[in-house]
């Protein structure tokens, strides 16, 4: 049991405790508690109800509750309240903007069960009649829910990969014969993903047997077949597909899966097509298929028919981004803002991650909901930051800001405030349903600011969770080739954002762009990762991601760029 496991429990116990009308202390205890641990490198699942009771702000009947969950991954208290309260009711827990006051109105006023039903009242116009709802609050509701419908059997990428790794791990584990590999949307680095795919060669009963023997797999016997076995993740919506092939068809089968339609259609006239080579040549390697096409090898993440096969064409790909390229971090928050761990705490953990900076980027005095810094609490940080820089050096903490932009596209704090940080990363977190000319307008508007360095978040999306609002790519990124300002790609797996489909027109125009992790906390610095995926999907290079400079070339380019622009 992992510690965000038992936190999870623990939240959910107190939201179950507000819905059914407990008192508010008792309920405020469990996410004291929860926020009190949430920065504790320790696991809890090893430490004994002794230890648990000697925790900050974990009482006594909180403890016992975590050594309950340690000895049997539940608390009697907790599966009372679920006991009480409909699967439905609790999955409305999950829909954006549905708090628990409301729940407890659609539950107990309009005896509304589940999700569906909750869809049915927005779509027939009944929630709207209820007192504390009305006709906005009704569609948002409905657009969350049929979101979460689209999005129902998908999965951030992130978490993905780590089941995908999983089932390699075990198929290794088995010594297989023949050879497997994972393909599809895990191989091509799709931002959300709904299936685990896999090529195999080896043959049809040991596969099966493989398969069916692994205790996280569940087989689905009616899809699965002469040429393929069909299941799925237990516990999860991922699906398993595994293909069977012969051995000389292998590197055949696994670039047919490794490929968009696009990317597989394409030929030199009067040539076989790319698809047709692999199906039916029988080469040995995907290099060699590449070579009887007459293009260079692409990677299975550029695979997309685009840009990638002019470049292979003329043998001009270029070479990809790597993780280890990135020299430094320049977007995260502390706990000046809504981050969890101090500034010293997350200097330290960039620092022994290997990276040579940190870039401060805490929420500015607008984003009242994230905690945003006044002007007092930003000289605060300015001072901390250079004491720190005196104790880490040669570490670097670089002073920034994510400031917001706000409603009319200006940043949030006046020039003299704003003139202290070494950069700015604008970004827009309030007033998110706009049209596309608005939002287009406000972000070229920041761009144009001259404080801003990089533009945030470009289209505030939570992936599987809410979309973007619209915005005109080309406007905003030849706004920011025109003012000489980055782009960022915010590597959280919930973002992704910039999209990778715009990364190539970004590099076409001469924008950098920088990878940013946009950590709340320590764990997740390592997620720059994922933002290297994004940007080696369109062709990023090492020269334009900006946090590739050491921190030495980094300052250098932030204090020119502010003479430049007259800072
Ligand atoms: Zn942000
Ligand atoms: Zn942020």
């Amino acid at each position: 049991m992992t510690n965000q496991k038992i936190f999870d429990l623990l939240k959910l116990h107190a939201s179950l405790l507000e819905l059914h009308g407990e008192n508010n202390f008792k309920v405020r205890s469990y996410h004291t508690a929860v926020f009190n641990m949430e920065t504790l490198a320790e696991s809890l699942a090893d430490m004994s109800l002794k230890e648990l009771q000697g925790l900050e702000g974990v009482g006594k009947a909180i403890a016992t509750k975590i050594d309950d969950i340690n000895q049997t991954g539940t608390f009697k208290q907790l599966e009372e309240f679920r006991a009480k309260t409909p699967e439905g009711v609790i999955e409305m827990m999950e829909i954006d903007g549905l708090g628990i006051k409301k729940i407890k109105v659609i539950w107990e006023e309009l005896q509304i069960e589940s999700l569906d039903a909750l869809l049915l009242a927005c779509e027939t116009d009944q929630l709207s009649q209820v007192k504390g709802f009305g006709q906005k609050t009704q569609e948002n509701i409905r657009q969350a829910l049929l979101y979460r419908k689209a999005n129902a059997s998908r999965l951030h990428y992130a978490k993905a990969e780590i089941m995908a790794n999983q089932l390699e791990a075990y198929l290794k584990e088995q010594n297989l014969s023949g050879q497997f590999q994972i393909v599809g949307q895990i191989r091509r680095k799709f931002n959300v993903v709904d299936e685990v795919q896999l090529v195999a060669s080896t043959p049809h009963d040991e596969l099966f047997t493989t398969l069916n023997g692994c205790e996280f797999l569940e087989p689905n016997t009616k899809a699965s077949g002469l040429f393929a076995w069909r299941g799925k993740f237990k516990d999860s919506p991922l699906k398993v597909e595994a293909r069977l092939c012969a051995a000389d068809d292998f590197a055949g089968e696994v670039f047919i899966h490794s490929a968009s339609p696009g990317h597989l259609t394409y030929a030199e006239a009067g040539m076989p097509t790319l698809f047709q080579i692999a199906q039916k040549d029988k080469l040995a390697t995907e290099e060699a298929i590449y070579q009887k096409a007459q293009l260079a090898y692409v990677v299975p993440e550029m695979r997309e028919g685009d840009f990638e096969l002019e470049l292979a064409k003329k043998n001009e790909l270029p070479t990809l981004l790597e993780t280890a390229d990135i020299k430094g971090i320049l977007h995260a928050h502390s706990t000046y803002s809504d981050g969890k761990n101090t500034l010293e705490e997350m200097a330290v953990a960039v620092r022994d991650a290997g990276y040579e900076y940190l870039g401060i980027t805490d929420h500015s005095q607008s984003a009242f909901y994230a905690n945003g810094l006044p002007v007092g609490r930003v000289l605060d940080q300015l001072k901390e930051i250079d004491e720190l820089n005196a104790k880490l050096a040669p570490f670097k903490i670089f002073k920034g800001m994510e400031s917001d932009i706000i409603a009319d596209g200006g940043l949030d704090y006046d020039d003299d405030i704003l003139a202290k940080f070494d950069f700015i990363i604008a970004s827009v977190h309030s007033g998110l349903k706009m049209s596309e000319e608005k939002a287009t307008t406000r972000l070229i508007k920041a761009v144009e600011n001259p404080y801003t360095t990089m533009l945030g978040h470009p289209t505030g999306r939570i992936l599987l969770r809410r979309e973007g609002y619209p915005v005109n790519h080309e406007k905003v990124i030849d706004a920011c080739a025109a003012n000489d300002v980055m782009i960022e790609i915010n590597a959280s797996p919930w973002r992704l954002d910039i999209d990778w489909q715009w990364v190539h027109y970004a590099l076409k125009k001469g924008v950098k762009l920088s990878i940013n992790p946009d950590s709340h906390e320590v764990g997740t610095i390592g997620e720059v990762y994922y933002g290297v995926c994004v940007g080696r999907k369109g062709g990023l290079t090492k020269e334009m991601t900006l946090n590739t400079l050491g921190a030495d070339a980094i300052g250098q380019f932030f204090e020119e760029r502010k003479k430049k622009k007259g800072i």
